[in-house]
């Protein structure tokens, strides 16, 4: 075998085990950090022989999740990072270690784009076998349906490619339902012929939160698939590291990409900025000029989330989230999302994978940055005060978005929980990988 794993105490175990959100201290069995699919597979085989599960992972966005890893050998894929991008086909093909952040701006220079999401540090592989809801998604759906091929490594250690010819059904499987049936080494994905959008974000002053949610709402009940756009309400702390004007100062926001020319998204448009923006970015710009609209922190930091899916919300919906987060709330959550989904991703379509579509019209997440131990019971109370105002309208969950140790059944049909149940017994059927939200929980 020719690969080292790190066990505790070990120069390296600490560099590989961090994770995104920092108040979490995960610590697996052991860590291996491959260089090639063959090392792997050297993975697989050791964690067989140590009678040890096996995980892999990029980034650590989703660890909460996983849970306890005391039994697991993390994958770390970071070196597993190639990129390479076929003009003629409009197929990338990434390795397992690659970012977004890795892509968009070569792809963006090329005249094409990626169903990418909100964050250019979000690990690829991860994000598109979980769904994968992104800034084109209303036009060209999840992510997960424009994936062509998957390579990886499977229970018995074999590497295979798996396609829609060669196995459909763990092709169906591994397209929404994460890492639970093998190590992926790389993800091949069509991309989109996209040379500019129309794009930006408008902030006003939280306390015209009603009219720029009311607004906004009124919109996605008309406007077509070409545009996806987020309403948020955003409470900046007063701290260095948010750039003025943001830093101490609260916002109600709303960002928008349009797949679209300029005159034709501003005419559409047109009734929110017609609002007077005191700060309105929106302009012309290529693909790669999206990456840093959503304000996501790029670092590692300590937070709190919640998030669920929610049916058409009526403007009595937009009246409870905002008694629950708005400025009379009393609450103080750094951001309270709503993505308007629906189009493309709400379509099924029989080619798709196991996450044919996402439930409901809109996402919500919120969030907070939990800088000491204090910070987190209000900052988890707020966020019960968000998921309760908003229960009339739960459509369920997405689990990419999910931090909680969920069962599939919350995200699923039934139909499709016992179809991936049957794969997941089928391809692994000892429960070697353990996976963020497992098709098999307990
Ligand atoms: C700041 C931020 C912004 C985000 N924005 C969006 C967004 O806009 N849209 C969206 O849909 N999601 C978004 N997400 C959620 C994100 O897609 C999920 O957290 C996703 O799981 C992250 O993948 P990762 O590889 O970076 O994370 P990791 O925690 O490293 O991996 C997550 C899981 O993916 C699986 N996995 C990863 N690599 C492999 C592999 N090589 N083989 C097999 N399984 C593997 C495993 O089950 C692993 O537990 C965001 C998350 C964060 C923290």
């Amino acid at each position: 075998m020719g690969i080292d794993v790190l066990g505790r105490g070990s120069a390296g175990y600490d560099q590989n085990r961090g994770t995104f959100n920092v108040l979490l201290s995960q610590e697996p069995a052991g860590i291996v950090t491959p260089r090639t699919p063959g090392e792997v597979i050297d993975a697989i085989e050791y964690a067989k022989a140590e009678g040890l599960r096996i995980g892999a992972q990029r980034t650590g966005h989703a660890a909460e999740p996983l849970g306890d890893l005391g039994d697991t050998v993390l994958v770390r894929t970071a070196a597993l990072n190639t990129v390479s991008i076929d003009v003629d086909r409009r197929i990338a093909r990434v390795g397992s270690g690659a970012l977004w952040g890795d892509l968009v701006p070569r792809a963006s220079e090329l005249g094409l784009a990626a169903c990418h999401g909100s964050t250019p540090t979000v690990g690829i592989v991860g994000y598109s076998l979980g769904g994968g809801v992104g800034w084109y998604g209303r036009k060209h759906g999840l992510q997960c349906n424009r994936v062509t091929a998957v390579e990886l490594v499977d229970a018995t250690g074999t590497e295979l490619r798996v396609d829609a010819e060669s196995d459909p059904e763990l092709f169906w499987a591994l397209r929404g339902a994460g890492g639970d049936f093998g190590v992926v080494t790389a993800l091949e994905f069509e991309l989109l012929a996209v040379r500019e959008v129309f794009a930006g974000a408008l902030f006003f002053p939280l306390e015209r939160a009603a009219e720029v949610f009311h607004t906004w709402h009124e919109l996605t009940r008309t406007i077509p698939d070409e545009v996806t756009s987020v309403a948020r309400v955003m409470n900046f702390p007063p701290i260095p590291e948010i750039p003025e004007p943001m830093r101490g100062n609260s916002f109600a926001v709303v960002e928008a990409v349009a797949l679209l020319p300029e005159a034709e998204a501003t005419e559409l448009l047109a009734p929110l900025r017609d609002l007077g923006a005191p700060m309105d970015t929106f302009a012309t710009q290529p693909p790669a000029g999206v990456a840093g609209l959503h304000m996501d922190p790029p670092e590692p930091c300590p937070y709190a989330g919640q998030s669920m899916l929610l049916n058409d919300l009526t403007g009595d919906g937009i009246d409870a989230l905002l008694d629950a987060v708005g400025p009379d709330s009393g609450t103080q959550l750094l951001s309270v999302e709503v993505r308007h989904d629906g189009g493309a991703m709400g379509r099924d379509g029989a080619e798709h994978g196991a996450l044919s579509s996402l439930a409901g019209e809109f996402l919500l997440f919120g969030v907070n940055i939990v800088p000491t131990p204090e910070a987190m019971a209000p900052s988890k109370a707020w966020l019960g005060a968000m998921r309760d105002a908003m229960q009339p309208w739960d459509a369920g969950r997405y689990l990419n978005f999910s931090d909680e140790d969920e069962d599939i059944a919350v995200a699923f049909p039934a139909p499709t929980v016992e179809r991936l149940r049957a794969a997941k017994a089928k391809y692994d059927p000892e429960n070697l990988f353990h996976a963020c939200h497992p098709v098999v929980s307990g």
